[in-house]
């Protein structure tokens, strides 16, 4: 059953609009109404907001709420929305709050008792885990990947035995960085897929083993542009076993008197193995 009620004019509302992540096809019908209909829209970028309105031929005033003010404009809105006032935020593109402003919005008009309204749309965590072939029916949302190397190791590490797959945000700019800190923890058999620039003229959606992703990234720069996002495939404990007890248990002896690094490339030189995959058993498994 459906119910077409948009406004439910008798009490202020805030509503979470979804926009666009590239098609400007795939605003709803309820989402141009509600930005037509509500008394200002809060965005993260109103000159970006506007252009968006203005294609849709919606006139509706917008108020800046961005990373930066959040905190103390929320107030503003709040105080606007208990005085009778109904509000749409929205962010950049897709969904707000994820990897968006909104939250601390959200949060306070929610504590002041104000209703929240939140509209389905675009999202590129949804939109890319659909069509990315992995296990969708447990998944982690992971944000955006740490700027910093060590953090980026670090968070792969968190992730290395979490068995649902993870979606990170990614930006063009540390793409290959990361994909080299993630095939230097996760190792080159772990499937990935780099899903890039979804609903729009050169969306991507290229699955593979990590060791063969990043060398494909690398030997073709289009596929270090625009927007992306990485999935994981979850660990399986299978992915173990190709590691024979005698080279985990040589790994272990060089560790005492040898950094990791050193003992996984001195083990795989032995046992005629790949270095990384010995590397990261090493940093799960031994002290
Ligand atoms: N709120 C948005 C959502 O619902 O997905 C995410 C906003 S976040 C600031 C922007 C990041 O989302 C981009 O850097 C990229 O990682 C991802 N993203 C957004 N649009 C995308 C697209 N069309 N294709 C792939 N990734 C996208």
């Amino acid at each position: 059953m459906t119910d077409n009620k948009t406004l439910p004019t008798e009490v202020p509302t805030l509503y979470i609009v979804p926009t666009p992540i590239g098609n400007l096809g795939d605003i709803t019908q309820r989402a141009i109404d509600v930005l037509t209909n509500v008394d200002l829209v809060a965005a993260e970028d109103t000159r970006h907001t506007g252009k968006l309105l203005s294609h849709f031929g919606i006139q509706t005033k917008t108020f800046a709420l961005h990373d930066h003010n959040e905190q103390q404009k929320a107030q503003v809105l709040v105080d606007k929305l208990l005085a009778g006032h109904s509000i749409a935020l929205v962010s950049d593109a897709g969904t707000p709050l994820i990897s968006d402003p909104g939250y601390h919005l959200v949060t306070q008009c929610r504590q002041a008792g104000v209703k929240v309204v939140p509209l389905p749309g675009a999202c590129a965590v949804i939109t890319a885990l659909s069509a990315s072939g992995l296990p969708s029916d447990r998944f982690s949302f992971e944000g955006f990947l740490p700027a910093k190397s060590k953090g980026r190791k670090d968070k792969f590490l968190e992730i290395a035995k979490v068995e649902r797959t993870c979606v990170f945000y990614e930006s063009p700019h540390r793409i290959l960085d990361s994909l080299d800190d993630m095939l230097e923890i996760l190792g080159p058999e772990r499937e990935v897929v780099l899903a890039r620039e979804l609903t729009k003229t050169f969306e991507t959606i290229q699955g593979m083993p990590l060791g063969e992703l990043v060398e494909w990234v690398k030997s073709d720069s289009n596929q270090q542009r625009g927007e992306m996002a990485l999935l994981i495939h979850g660990y399986r404990s299978t992915d173990d076993d190709s590691i024979a007890e005698e080279v985990k248990r040589t790994l272990a002896i060089l560790t005492k008197e040898l950094p990791l690094k050193k003992a996984a490339a001195m083990t795989a030189e032995i046992y005629n193995l790949k270095k990384n995959a010995l590397y990261k058993w090493g940093l799960e498994n031994l002290d």
